[in-house]
């Protein structure tokens, strides 16, 4: 079923506000331990939205690995892998660093939490995170325990791996037989996709309806401070940052490209989740005309290391609890965050609420007390979605500025419609 943008954009936003309707509802009537509360909040909907997270989570392994494969398979000039990874790897960190300086600089011209005036009861010391390691693990020793764990980095090594191999095995002699195995895979892959896309407004208003449902209204109050700071620095990364960024290195106009992100924004917000989030991106870039050779390797790589959203989100939530604490910040404090919060969004997971479990890795590091995260909790999965919508905005805009530089832009249009299933 090939179904259009706007038509998948109106049904996720139908669902959207449904569920948020729902939600409030509930919200407002709502008594702990009731029958609405176990068996729909915490039964029917959660079932729904949880079913909505699998099924994509369970589709992104395969898709991931046979679309690299079948991709690099068919790339017949493998050097130019080598220039468009490097091109990446570097806009991916030069962006994240560009988010947490963002953040900080919002955290430090409002100053949110000055005054809440907290003790702490205890600071802890902390171990940084181990990038060593994450380079030796980089390549797996085992192929099927790497797809098994759905460790995405070992499985995007693997398939390039193998996808060289098979390109070369291409120039010696053509494997049409496995090409054409891949090729039917790849669209086995994409009707999957599409057929749980039609499940994706039920998954949807699920999902909002127990966000709202369970989320703390009241909490925001305290922390409004907070809160909107955290949205203004999200907001300009997003609006700002990326459009200045992507007018300058292609002229693409953030306006054009905002008409194309709709349907992903909703979903990543609604999912609040990069990895479930991956066949609705890519579909994005192929609408955009992003070639699948590169935008099958960057952007899993992204969903799994470029999170600018999370990163935001941890700078501002450092400083606001440092400020809750009475506890001022040196500009090497700074300096610190900036580091430490990089590595800390590469590490967090693609998955509803990591970042705020990463969180714990920032706070140590600059000598603050992680039970601050306490603070925050109540707030965290509204700010979730909107740092997930900022986290896959990165990853397509940094796929567009690297296809336009390397020469990965489909010339032709009727290609980039007809890989688009949603
Ligand atoms: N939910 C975010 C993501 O999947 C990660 C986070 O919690 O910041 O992109």
């Amino acid at each position: 079923m090939l179904e259009t943008n706007n038509a998948f954009t109106k049904r996720i936003l139908i669902a959207l506000a449904l569920g948020i309707l729902l939600g409030l509802f509930l919200h407002i009537g709502r008594d702990q331990g009731d029958i609405v509360e176990t068996y729909l909040v915490n039964g029917l909907l959660l079932i729904l939205g949880k079913w909505l997270i699998s099924l994509l989570m369970v589709l992104v392994v395969p898709l991931v690995f046979i679309s690299l494969v079948k991709a690099m398979g068919s790339l017949i000039d493998t050097a130019s892998l080598g220039k468009f990874s490097l091109w990446t790897v570097s806009l991916y960190l030069i962006t994240t660093m560009l988010a947490i300086s963002t953040g900080l600089m919002f955290a430090w011209a409002w100053s949110p939490g000055a005054g809440m005036e907290l003790t702490a009861s205890d600071v802890v010391s902390s171990t940084p995170p181990n990038l060593f390691q994450s380079f030796v693990e980089l390549i797996p020793t085992n192929a099927f325990h790497a797809l098994a764990q759905g460790n995405m980095l070992q499985v995007i090594v693997l398939a390039l791996i193998v996808g060289i191999a098979l390109s070369r095995l291409n120039r010696e002699r053509p494997a049409a037989v496995l090409m054409q195995g891949l090729d039917e895979l790849d669209r086995l892959m994409l009707k999957l996709v599409s057929l749980i896309m039609m499940f994706v407004p039920i998954g949807v208003f699920a999902l909002m309806a127990r966000s709202t449902a369970t989320l703390g209204v009241e909490l925001l109050l305290p922390l409004l401070g907070y809160v909107l700071v955290l949205i203004s620095a999200l907001l300009f990364h997003a609006l700002v940052s990326y459009s200045l960024l992507i007018k300058q290195l292609t002229g693409l106009s953030m306006l054009t490209l905002m008409r194309e992100l709709k349907p992903l924004w909703l979903f990543s917000f609604s999912t609040a989740s990069s990895a479930a989030s991956i066949p609705v991106t890519l579909a994005t870039c192929d609408r955009l005309r992003i070639s699948p050779q590169l935008s099958r390797f960057t952007i899993p790589l992204g969903a799994t290391l470029n999170m600018d959203g999370t990163a935001i989100m941890q700078g501002v939530a450092t400083v606001f609890i440092a400020n809750a604490y009475g506890i001022a910040l040196l500009p090497m404090d700074y300096l610190m965050i900036i580091v430490t919060a990089t590595l800390a969004s590469i590490g967090t997971a693609a998955v509803p609420g990591a970042g705020l479990v990463m969180l714990t890795l920032v706070l140590t590091q600059a000598g603050l007390p992680i039970e601050g995260i306490a603070l925050i909790l109540g707030v965290d999965r509204l700010l979730d979605m909107l740092r997930t919508s900022v986290n896959v905005t990165g990853d397509v805009v940094v796929s567009y500025i690297v296809a336009y530089k390397t020469d990965f832009l489909d010339s032709s249009r009727e290609n980039a419609v007809e890989n688009s299933r949603v």
